[in-house]
């Protein structure tokens, strides 16, 4: 009863989000959308070492090596993640010896129209967040201009961007 007296009393101090227009700010170690990093120049992090589909319990990410060049012997040709076979268990960014896949992203609007919006390719998460820029839920909050799209609106891959 004094809950339900403080609330009506002051209703601006219900802690409601007024989801979709606002996002829930998450904590700096919510497990969000995977995203793949960049180095300085722009290239991928990822060095198709294999260790995160080897650790998936859920067995949902497929990577297809290529050979790189200069001192990158091998890197994703192809990088994708099902989504809806994912448990969120963060096992692939704690195998990862590069620091190239992290769940950071703050990102919890996981959805889509049908099952291949829900299969996360290498464009789409390496476009998720520029890997440079500082990735947690506070960086959101002082830059919200930094936020990506799916953080902002909602997460829907695009033809585009399904696209390698
Ligand atoms: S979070 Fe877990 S289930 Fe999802 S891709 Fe990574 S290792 Fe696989
Ligand atoms: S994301 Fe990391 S663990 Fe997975 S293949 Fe690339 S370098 Fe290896």
């Amino acid at each position: 009863m004094g809950h339900v007296i403080k609330n009506v009393m002051n209703p601006e101090g219900i802690p409601t989000v007024e989801y979709p227009e606002v996002k829930k700010v998450m904590h700096d170690r919510y497990r969000g959308a995977h995203r793949l990093t960049t180095k300085d120049d722009g290239s991928i992090k990822c060095v198709a070492c294999m260790c995160c589909p080897t650790v998936c319990p859920a067995n949902c990410i497929t990577i297809v090596a290529g050979e790189g060049e200069g001192d990158v012997e091998k890197y994703p040709v192809r990088f994708e993640i099902d989504m809806l076979r994912c448990i969120f268990c963060g096992f692939c960014v704690e195998a990862c010896p590069k620091d190239a896949i992290r769940m950071d992203s703050a990102i919890y609007a996981v959805n889509g129209y049908n099952r291949q919006d829900m299969v996360y390719t290498k464009p789409y998460m390496q476009d998720l967040m520029d890997g440079e820029k500082s990735n947690s839920a506070t960086h959101y909050k002082d830059n919200p201009e930094d936020a990506p799209v799916g953080y902002r609106v909602e997460i829907k891959p695009t033809t585009s961007s399904v696209a390698e």
